[in-house]
């Protein structure tokens, strides 16, 4: 699947708002409340503008793949993390991409160095762990590490896992894509 690139930081208010309300594939949130949990976690962790945003936008790839449950059942994985990457390189540079690029990654990673991480995954993210490519070998993760922003993808990937909270108040979507437009790249 090849996507267009965002132009406008409306359009992405228009994803994020129009497939928004599906429920985040195999969790007990939707697509919006994920989101905005994700960021709420960032925020929270006095994260800067950029990590907020790419917290915020991590799982766009799965809006505009629109994957359901039963594609994750099927074995079949979007590459949601590299479709994201697509749709937002237009309005965003690597300190927002890269760790929304590497987020995947990060899981693989911390499944392999961290213990009790495995563990603590829900069932859906362990589910798509395997489709992934399940933990990273020792090799892999020591190359992991030297990515740039890889310290800055563990930190979203530790936000995502925390933003499976049903009915979970947060800031409103309002407040966080103004904060994406802080780190937009100015326009041409
Ligand atoms: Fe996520």
């Amino acid at each position: 699947m090849r996507l267009a690139p965002l132009t406008h930081l409306d359009a992405l208010e228009t994803l994020l708002l129009k497939g928004g309300h599906d429920l985040y594939s195999g969790e007990a949130v939707s697509q919006l409340e994920h989101a905005l949990q994700a960021a709420a976690a960032a925020e929270q962790a006095g994260s800067g503008a950029a990590l907020i945003t790419a917290a915020l936008l991590h799982d766009v790839g799965h809006l505009a793949s629109r994957q359901q449950a039963s594609d994750l059942a099927a074995g079949i994985d979007d590459h949601h993390e590299a479709l994201a990457v697509q749709l937002l390189h237009d309005l965003f540079d690597h300190d927002v991409l890269q760790p929304i690029a590497l987020h995947v990654a990060a899981k693989r990673y911390l499944a392999s160095t961290e213990p009790g991480y495995l563990g603590n995954l829900s069932p859906a993210s362990t589910c798509s762990l395997a489709l992934q490519g399940g933990p990273m070998s020792e090799e892999e993760a020591a190359r992991f590490c030297l990515r740039p922003n890889a310290a800055q993808a563990i930190a979203l990937r530790r936000f995502d896992e925390l933003a499976k909270v049903p009915n979970l108040p947060t800031p409103p979507l309002s407040h966080y894509l103004a904060i994406a437009a802080t780190v937009m790249k100015a326009c041409p």
